[in-house]
């Protein structure tokens, strides 16, 4: 066994990570689950999600029968909101294409919906011992640290180095243990920014160790500036105090998830001035609940402004309360808007801001 596997393997089999929630057997589902939460997030954020997701979803046909909403509950504050639905758009695809199993071919599981070829990787090797090579965040880390791969890893170029020097590192024996091995190795040792390579199992041939430029590995994604997006969040309440909300389309930034109604404004860059001239345009607000969802509302000054960012723009969100006036006989039943009661929350996927700004609703009343 080559020299760089054989010591990731025998660090591993005295400090990895053994007793992880989804490593008490080798069920595929689990295994897919929480690679997928594990995308972009880290162990110790997935733990509470992935027990709670596997009490309410056991297995895959629980999952393809339940509710999208019931799903994007449960994943409410992880963020990254199209991996839950692309979850459960495979999980429906395995059980009318594969019978309730989760496909063997490697080839097959790349077709899913959220499932990259290390994503597939990590589920075959780990639930069936299969020969896949894997290059999540951790590992290439790794292995840009330890050959010393200049530039970012998104780049195509940079990542098709990795992913050579990842195939050719990959045992043939023991690959489960090796896979998740570097990839523990990458969360606890050789971490993003105070990498411990006393203990590393591979620090004697390491070329950022070596060369004292841990730092400057993986390269850094090239800076760009993001647009910049504001809007207004209307909470509306009616006279028992419940808050209308609406469901975004299920595609895009926040797609299916529950939020107040938006209205867009222009983007300045100061959100204290946001926030005045938003109270000095109280008329527009009210303005805009009438034109767009023909009801009558009366504001009230906006609480402080909420930053949250996506991939690609950053949003800063004003929040105006208001009271509802008058309703427009039938909008409710419309089944993408509903009361909310903030005080006996139910269940349905929330964006993260929306998720604070009710709990703080419901604190007030
Ligand atoms: Fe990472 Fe340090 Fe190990 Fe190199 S020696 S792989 S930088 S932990």
């Amino acid at each position: 066994m080559p020299d760089f596997s054989a010591k990731i393997l025998t660090w591993f089999d005295s400090y990895g990570r053994k007793n992880l929630p989804w490593q008490r057997n080798k069920d595929p589902y689990r295994i897919w689950l929480s690679e997928i939460m594990l995308q972009q997030t880290q162990v110790k954020t997935v733990i509470p999600y992935f027990e709670k997701f596997i009490q309410v979803f056991p297995d895959v046909k629980s999952l393809a029968t339940a509710d999208l909403d019931q799903v994007l509950h449960l994943w409410t504050g992880l963020g990254y909101y199209a991996r839950a639905r692309n979850l459960h758009k495979t999980a429906k695809i395995i059980c009318e294409n594969y019978g309730e199993h989760f496909p063997q071919s490697f080839d097959e599981v790349l077709t899913l919906p959220g499932i990259g070829r290390s994503t597939a990787g990590a589920v075959l090797s780990l639930a069936h011992d299969q020969h896949q090579v894997i290059l999540d965040g951790n590992v290439k880390r790794v292995l840009a640290r330890f050959h010393g791969i200049t530039g970012w890893p998104g780049n195509k170029k940079v990542e098709n180095q990795l992913w050579q020097h990842a195939t050719k590192h990959t045992p043939r024996k023991r690959v489960a243990q090796y896979n998740q091995a570097i990839m523990d190795l990458g969360a606890t040792v050789c971490t993003r920014s105070q990498p411990d390579c006393g203990p590393c199992p591979v620090t004697k041939k390491c070329y950022a160790r070596l060369n004292g430029e841990q730092k400057n590995y993986p390269g850094s994604k090239p800076r760009v500036s993001l647009p910049q997006k504001n809007v207004v969040m209307a909470m509306i309440q009616n006279d028992q105090n419940e808050v209308l909300l609406l469901q975004r389309p299920p595609t895009g930034i926040w797609g299916g998830l529950w939020c107040f109604p938006e209205l867009e404004q222009a983007a300045t860059k100061n959100p204290d001035r946001d926030m005045d001239e938003t109270n000095n345009k109280t008329d527009d607000i009210t303005g805009w609940a009438k034109r767009t969802l023909d009801i009558e509302i009366t504001t009230n000054p906006a609480w402080p402004t909420m930053k949250h960012s996506f991939t690609h723009f950053h949003l800063t969100i004003t929040p105006v309360p208001a009271r509802l006036l008058r309703l427009r006989p039938g909008i409710m039943e419309n089944p993408g808007a509903v009361w909310y009661n903030p005080c006996k929350p139910d269940q349905r996927g929330l964006a993260a801001p929306v998720k604070k700004l009710l709990e703080k609703l419901g604190e007030k009343q």
